[in-house]
């Protein structure tokens, strides 16, 4: 290849990277992003898919970008729309509160974050072309933080990220692998909100089965 040549080629590659926003077509390959907050930019301009047209704010994530454990959820909600942080309603309150009872701190030892980072209007599950278009940000977001293990809040979630269509309630609870990495589906705190019953075999003792399996797991790396 010529100089000039090979200059073309150099040039092609970071208008390339600018058109990222625009265009679900346009790849996002692994290491695109050399920080979070550069991930971010393009999140905030972001028109991959027609989400980007009725949010109010972006939402990245919440966390230690650097956490052991990652927890991916579904999709922003109004209060996340709000205020650009995923899982700050009271789902998200839950959320803590769980990872509290095993002493985990969400500032410190977790990074949140969701499948896609816009709200979708009322609330409905993000369609299959809207997670197409987000989920390399997801991706990226994954290979940055480089969790250990990844909790997957609910079926869009798991689904969203390894393709796995099984029910939640089928498997919960059980340890996944996926591209080298540990996984655990989890239900989503807001099915627990809805089911509030702390009888044992009920969604929330299932919960603080899951959670606590997670804890041990977590101990054991840590122990490494
Ligand atoms: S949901 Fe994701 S892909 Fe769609 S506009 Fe928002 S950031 Fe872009």
């Amino acid at each position: 290849m010529s100089s000039e040549q090979l200059s073309l080629f150099e040039d092609s590659n970071p208008n390339q990277k600018e058109l990222i926003p625009t265009d679900a077509k346009i790849a996002i390959p692994p290491g695109t992003y050399d920080n979070m907050s550069e991930l971010a930019q393009h999140c905030q301009n972001c028109h991959r898919c027609e989400l980007g047209d009725t949010r109010q704010n972006v939402v990245i994530g919440r966390g230690n970008p650097q956490a052991s454990i990652m927890v991916v959820g579904e999709a922003p909600g109004e209060n996340e729309d709000q205020t650009g942080l995923p899982f700050v309603g009271r789902a998200g309150q839950l959320l803590d509160k769980i990872l509290a009872s095993v002493k985990l701190d969400t500032e410190k030892d977790v990074y949140i974050c969701n499948i896609v980072k816009c709200r979708p209007p009322g609330n409905r599950t993000p369609t299959t072309e809207e997670i197409a278009a987000c989920k390399p940000y997801l991706l990226e977001q994954i290979r940055l933080v480089d969790p250990k293990i990844i909790l997957l809040t609910g079926a869009t979630a798991v689904k969203g990220v390894t393709g796995d269509k099984r029910g939640i309630t089928k498997i919960r609870g059980q340890w996944m692998e996926w591209e080298e990495r540990l996984c655990m589906p989890i239900f989503h705190p807001s099915y627990l909100l809805r089911n509030p019953s702390r009888e044992k075999g009920s969604p929330k003792w299932l919960m603080w089965q899951d959670i606590q399996a997670v804890r041990a797991k977590y101990n054991e790396i840590i122990d490494w």
